[in-house]
């Protein structure tokens, strides 16, 4: 079974971001480093899964936000999408997806 990731919101800068499930009862920001309670999960499953509700999130709250993340093209979703995986690797075992 493919260990869980969450999708959370960070309440400081507002990006939502996927993090591997632990448990631990904190979480800290890829973005800005802010470390917070896990509080507010909004969703839970694959990597697969959290990676496209992270970017369809994002997405919604427009693009002055993705642009703070990364500058964002097309080219660049993948160079997030790249940064998350090492994250995650870090967070854990190497995974396959
Ligand atoms: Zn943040």
């Amino acid at each position: 079974m493919p260990q869980a990731v969450l999708v959370l919101q960070c309440g400081n800068c507002q990006t939502h971001q996927g993090q591997l499930a632990k448990t631990t009862a904190s979480w800290t920001c890829k973005i800005c480093n802010q470390k917070q309670p896990l509080n507010n999960v909004l969703f839970e499953g694959t990597g697969k899964q959290c990676r496209e509700k992270v970017q369809q999130l994002n997405m919604q709250r427009g693009i002055e936000e993705t642009q703070r993340i990364c500058d964002v093209h097309q080219q660049d979703e993948n160079i997030l999408r790249m940064k998350l995986e090492d994250e995650h690797a870090e967070d854990s075992k190497p995974q396959h997806y």
